[in-house]
């Protein structure tokens, strides 16, 4: 790595402030984590997370990702992650004598009742998501009849109604909803808007324009299909900051990528646990740094990290512990 430094130029990385898990899938891995200390056999339904290191971690603390309850013997722990499920999911997994554990996001459970509060008012629900998203797929599971547009070439199927409501999937980005919501007023004569765009989403998107405002290339950590991820890549391009996606550390192999950089900054999806981001932050450094940033790159990375991390818990907070 030493030869790779001695070229570098980067002297500073910054990592956005708020990053980390946020509280819905932090809670849910805690969920996990508390069942299996002690000493239930736990499962989730689908990854809890979208972090192939986080899914391993918690492999090795004996919890097992299945994707049907078919899988789940009677008795074992099993995990409702973030996302939330379809009503029938959470009543099957319940008459099969299961130890249903509910991670649904509170955020998430607010969306179920108002998107069914709607329908059973007479609204003809349109929702903003992206289909088949388990968590659509979850609120679908309360209005079987919504229909669910993402991309601006999908509204148009939207129907002339006379009484309809919006509401979008947490994680879409909030100015696609108010076009939608623009788009939507000309469409029927009573709408009904509910602004279901997590604030955990908007925030995330806030802390790191903040952060590429003052860098010369961000580089954003999270995984390939994740939309917020996507979109936290797409934003800084548009605030006029170049920026990288990335899943994880060991994507950065070339220091080429840095050149021209002098100041750093990361920021991270909903899924990308903070400590994903101290290791980029210090990969960089020993990648494309100064000889000097390079060779304190541990301590500078670890520094980066206190400025970004608040006292409210960055990362998940149960003590590690192998399965016995
Ligand atoms: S992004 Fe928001 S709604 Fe989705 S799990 Fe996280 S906190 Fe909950």
């Amino acid at each position: 790595m030493g030869y790779l430094s001695a070229m570098g130029k980067v002297r500073q990385v910054r990592i956005a402030r708020r990053t980390g898990f946020c509280y819905g899938v932090r809670e849910a891995i805690d969920k996990a984590k508390e069942a299996a200390a002690a000493g239930k056999r736990t499962h989730t339904l689908g990854q809890v997370v979208h972090n192939e290191g986080v899914i391993a971690q918690l492999q090795a603390q004996g919890i097992k990702t299945v994707d049907t309850l078919d899988q789940v013997f009677e008795g074992t722990a099993v995990v409702i992650r973030a996302h939330g499920v379809r009503p029938e999911v959470l009543a099957r997994a319940e008459s099969r004598g299961l130890d249903v554990i509910d991670g649904t996001c509170t955020w998430v459970i607010q969306e179920q009742r108002e998107i069914k509060r709607l329908v059973d008012e007479g609204y003809s629900i349109v929702l903003l998501g992206t289909p088949h998203h388990p968590e659509v797929v979850g609120l679908l599971g309360f209005a079987p009849d919504a229909i669910v547009v993402d991309e601006e070439s999908d509204w148009a199927k939207i129907p002339r109604r006379k009484k309809m409501a919006l509401l979008s999937q947490s994680t879409q980005p909030p100015w696609k909803f108010e076009q939608l919501a623009a788009f939507m007023v000309g469409r029927c004569h009573e709408l009904k808007i509910v602004n279901t765009v997590c604030p955990v989403t908007i925030r995330r998107q806030e802390d790191t324009i903040e952060a590429a405002r003052d860098v010369d290339l961000m580089v954003v950590v999270g995984g390939r299909s994740s939309a917020n991820t996507k979109e936290l890549t797409r934003l800084c391009g548009i605030f006029g900051t170049r920026a990288i996606q990335i899943e994880s550390e060991e994507d950065l192999v070339d220091p080429a990528v840095f050149d021209g950089a002098e100041v750093v900054g990361v920021t991270g999806g909903t899924s990308t646990p903070i400590e994903d981001l101290r290791c980029v932050a210090e990969r960089i450094l020993r990648l494309a740094g100064t000889p000097e940033a390079a060779a304190a790159a541990e301590e500078l990375a670890s520094a980066a990290l206190m400025v970004a991390a608040t006292p409210a818990g960055r990362t998940t907070s149960l003590p590690e512990f192998v399965a016995g």
